[in-house]
């Protein structure tokens, strides 16, 4: 399998290739040559497969040669080792519950994946890779913990001191030897400043191998097309495809589970639920593409203006706008509905939202208004407890920590305390 940039202009590159560079020496983003067809959906034994079998079967073609089967199997085991359960909520409307990996984020999925292919393909090399990111919170701790452990590789993660959960500030700073927490005197944009002037300093370039581990790197982004064949292992294989309405902020997610369709999986429409950050809502109903900066709501993981990962999906409908709105819905969701959200699902249902999931029914609840026969899957992308303010200031109630993380405040904490200036960081890394 080789990879063609969306921008048209770089060299084809293979699975390993596009996942050691993450963006295309063009700027665009790394996209499949051809797309598998999964013949074997139309048999039955697929939905009596582990999690590890299908993971290989779904994986396989996308990784094409570069990697012995062997390798990806262990890969994938090691990917899908916790269970992605779906759980009923309310007539109509179910939880497609991702949050039971690691640090409690579905990012787990694609940060394990890429980051054992990356120390697959660096093996025997005499450098190891470091990897360096920039974390609000909840999208670091994947990555961090996903590279926890794993030989050849380090992490080194910027947060910002005081504006991180407990359990959040826990999962970045307890995953072990080769990740070092760097807890900065700054807001997280001081972080991302940094991160980014890191990758054009020349005197850090001589003395390490960067990489960004990249949200739009392959290796992330494919595996996230897993939750949905997990998810319909679980679904009655004579029930109609369901609606599958995912929290979007970069739309990766979202668009790993539309690919998952063209490939041959059963699903049906697609909502994308967005917070105010309403650039696709948009454009969906307005066919224009406006230029917008990043507004901060309750569900910050997806204060994105400019979702990077668009291009991907109007490549996968070949950039036919009747086919695209076929496919795929757009509700951008207030901050005031996703605490009412909150609060009335808790209050009705028991059910315990995320901020990010409580946009995604608030959306699925809009859309099944209008198509009353549908039932729907929303992804509950993270656990409530990481966004505990949130969820205790609507349902009026302290968020309970699950069994899961109680283990977090027995692990030593460990995080370098640094100023958030580039020169302070700089010092820090040559100095190490
Ligand atoms: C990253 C993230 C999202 C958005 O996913 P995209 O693939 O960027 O659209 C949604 N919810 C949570 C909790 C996240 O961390």
């Amino acid at each position: 399998m080789h990879y063609f940039s969306t921008n048209g202009l770089a060299p084809l590159a293979s699975f390993a290739t596009a996942a050691a560079t993450g963006q295309a020496p063009d700027g665009g983003l790394y996209f499949p040559e051809s797309l598998p067809q999964h013949t074997w959906l139309q048999r039955s034994e697929w939905r009596g497969w582990t999690a590890a079998e299908l993971a290989l079967h779904v994986m396989q073609p996308y990784v094409g040669q570069s990697m012995p089967l062997q390798q990806l199997q262990a890969i994938c085991a090691d990917t899908v080792n916790f269970p992605f359960p779906l759980v009923p909520i309310s007539p109509g409307i179910q939880s497609l519950e991702l949050f039971h990996g690691p640090t409690l984020a579905f990012k787990d999925v694609g940060a394990r994946f890429m980051s054992r292919c990356l120390a697959w393909y660096n093996r025997g090399s005499q450098q190891r890779i470091t990897v360096l990111v920039a974390t609000s919170g909840d999208t670091g701790g994947a990555v961090a913990h996903g590279f926890s452990g794993v030989e050849g590789v380090e992490v080194i993660i910027l947060y910002p001191e005081g504006k991180v959960s407990p359990v959040q500030e826990l999962q970045l700073t307890t995953c072990g030897p080769n990740v070092h927490a760097l807890r900065m005197a700054g807001s997280f944009d001081d972080c991302q400043a940094i991160v980014k002037q890191a990758f054009t300093d020349a005197q850090l370039q001589q003395r390490y191998q960067l990489s960004s581990a990249n949200s739009i790197n392959v290796a992330r982004w494919l595996p996230q097309q897993l939750y949905y064949f997990i998810a319909m292992q679980q679904w009655p294989p004579d029930a109609a495809p369901p609606v599958v309405v995912v929290p979007s902020g970069n739309f990766g997610n979202i668009c790993a589970a539309m690919l998952a369709r063209r490939t041959g999986l059963p699903l049906g429409h697609f909502v994308a639920a967005c917070n105010a950050n309403d650039t696709i809502p948009h454009y969906l109903a307005s066919g224009t593409l406006r230029e917008q900066t990043a507004v901060a709501t309750l569900s910050n993981a997806m204060d994105v203006a400019r979702p990077s990962n668009f291009v991907r999906i109007l490549q996968l409908m070949q950039h036919q706008h009747a086919q695209l709105l076929d496919w795929l819905s757009a509700y951008s969701i207030s901050d005031a509905t996703t605490s009412e959200t909150i609060a009335r699902v808790y209050r009705q249902h028991g059910y315990l939202l995320d901020p990010h999931a409580a946009v995604g029914y608030a959306a699925a609840e809009l859309y099944l208004q209008k198509h009353p026969a549908d039932t729907a899957i929303v992804l509950e992308t993270a656990h409530p407890v990481k966004f505990p303010e949130v969820v205790a200031a609507a349902t009026g109630q302290p968020v309970p920590l699950p069994a899961s993380v109680q283990h977090l405040f027995a692990l030593p904490s460990q995080a370098t305390p640094l100023p958030a200036t580039y020169d302070a960081f700089l010092q820090w890394m040559l100095e190490r």
